[in-house]
């Protein structure tokens, strides 16, 4: 009989087939399930949304942390196919009655468009982007572990742990300086006025001005393309089409490794998990929402900044107050006239994409629309506001509300896209106070944005799911 260990993986998010990816190099016999008719859960894209030759990121558009993902440089990406591409502007964020803000590549080039704050954004912003791997050793992984770089940890974590508008109006005199911070802060999809904010702002800005925030040529699913590759290369095997809702219905095997949130595992037959585990689990909360539209455009956004047009994102919301109260609004479940928008022009970094504008905007858990178009004009509003006559531009649109979102991919509840709240103590407890957050119990692990370092395209939280299950088994790499 073969000794080859065997795992099962349910799911084929970025999560699920890192570990998966990991695993199969380790020499395991891996077959992963997931239950649409094609993998990459919110890593897909498509040309098929507009009828024409234009892709589409269906979920994921943009790319700090991919590019800078310890998981994927190990699994050798590029060797598959991953070409990340990126625009001359990492990223944008204009402003009504003041200059556009720009995150460049280089801390000393974003610093300079900074006028009278250069200096005190080279004083936040330096220590992160001089050590930016040792930050991302300590940051990517359970957080209840003694850091990879306890100094480096020291100096990020005090003004981290403040919310980003603390920071903002402590260290900045320009509204442009403070709403760059904020732009990068809200990835945490909260207000940037919510403790730990700070945190986000500085690693979102510190990974820009160094890895830069790239696009995957032809689409994300370049990233699931070449994580697919490595498995099957492997001997790893794929099989679409399969809901799994019971695991004792999957073969036998030493790890099974659920690409899935808390709530769907407690649907889930068949895990055998301690009460203490399920009621650690039943406690897990989702958050704020997205509402997602994809536009076909006849030209390029007409931005009454042109250089807008050369970043890869944008981030729409005026003021660092504006952001604050939309995000407030958002997650008292109102929605905000003016939610906060990002942008990517994936165009401006890799022309093959074809002239589409993918847009999401934030706004309340699970969000009904009052009335038809009402979350897409809100986006076209906000567009408005920085590029007068975008309306022309738009020859077709297509959106994607959360309840459509969660039909698609069962993990985006309500359409909370990071997998469960990152405010309060989830944005560090993930998915509860746990030594070991990616092991469910021997045999049975996590993988899922529920799990450190949380939400994006990254692949580290199958990284460790897969790490765990080596280490019951003694077998690390
Ligand atoms: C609209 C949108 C925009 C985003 N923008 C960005 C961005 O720009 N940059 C970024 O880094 N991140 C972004 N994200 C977040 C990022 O896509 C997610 O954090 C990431 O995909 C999470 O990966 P995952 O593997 O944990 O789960 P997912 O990608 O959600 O995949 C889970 C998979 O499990 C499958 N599944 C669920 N239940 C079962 C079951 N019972 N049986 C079998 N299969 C099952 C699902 O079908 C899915 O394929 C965005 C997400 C969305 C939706």
């Amino acid at each position: 009989m073969s000794d080859q260990l065997r795992a099962v993986i349910v799911g084929s998010g970025p999560n699920g087939l890192t570990a998966a990816a990991r695993l199969a190099t380790a020499g395991w016999e891996v077959d992963v399930y997931e239950r649409a008719d094609s993998i990459g859960g919110a890593a897909a894209s498509t040309s098929t949304t507009f009828s024409n030759d234009a892709i589409v990121d269906l979920g994921a558009a943009g790319h700090p942390f991919g590019v800078a993902s310890p998981a994927f440089r190990s699994l050798d990406l590029e060797q598959h196919g991953l070409e990340w591409v990126t625009a001359p502007y990492e990223m944008a964020h204009p402003l009504v009655d003041d200059d556009t803000a720009f995150l460049s590549n280089s801390l000393e080039e974003t610093a300079a468009s900074l006028g009278e704050d250069a200096q005190a954004w080279k004083r936040l912003h330096g220590p992160t982007v001089s050590h930016i791997d040792q930050h991302l050793e300590n940051f990517l992984g359970p957080i209840l572990r003694w850091p990879n770089h306890p100094l480096r940890m020291v100096q990020f974590g005090p003004p981290a742990l403040l919310p980003a508008s603390v920071l903002g109006k402590a260290l900045f005199t320009t509204e442009r300086a403070r709403a760059l911070l904020a732009g990068s802060a809200v990835h945490a999809i909260a207000s940037p006025a919510k403790p730990c904010t700070g945190a986000f702002g500085m690693l979102f800005g510190g990974l820009g001005m160094t890895r830069g925030w790239p696009v995957a040529r032809g689409g994300t699913q370049a990233i699931v393309d070449a994580l697919s590759s490595v498995i099957t290369l492997n001997g790893g095997k794929l099989h679409t089409g399969r809901e799994v809702t019971d695991l004792r219905e999957l073969p036998p095997a030493d790890a099974t490794v659920l690409n899935l949130t808390p709530r769907q595992i407690l649907r889930l037959r068949g895990t055998d998990l301690p009460d203490a585990k399920k009621r650690q689990l039943g406690r897990w909360k989702y958050g704020t929402a997205t509402y997602k539209v994809d536009f076909l455009l006849s030209e390029p956004v007409p931005w009454t900044d042109p250089r807008v047009g050369q970043a890869g994102t944008v981030h729409l919301g005026g003021k660092i107050e504006e952001i604050a109260f939309a995000e407030d609004e958002a997650a008292a479940g109102r929605m905000p006239e003016r939610p906060f928008v990002m942008a990517c022009q994936q165009f401006a970094a890799d022309p093959s994409r074809g002239l589409t504008l993918w847009t999401y905007a934030h706004v309340p858990h699970g969000y009904v629309e009052k009335h038809p178009n009402e979350v897409r004009d809100a986006i076209i509003n906000q567009i408005e506001r920085f590029a007068p006559g975008f309306r022309d531009t738009i020859v077709a649109a297509e959106d994607t509300s959360p309840a459509a979102l969660e039909d698609w991919n069962p993990n985006l509840v309500g359409g909370d896209i990071a997998g469960g709240s990152m405010s309060g103590a989830q944005v560090l407890l993930r998915p509860g106070l746990a030594l070991r957050p990616h092991r469910l119990r021997r045999g049975l692990y996590l993988a899922s944005a529920s799990t450190p370092p949380g939400a994006g395209v990254h692949g580290m939280p199958g990284w460790w799911a897969a790490h765990e299950a080596m280490v019951d088994h003694k077998r690390t790499l």
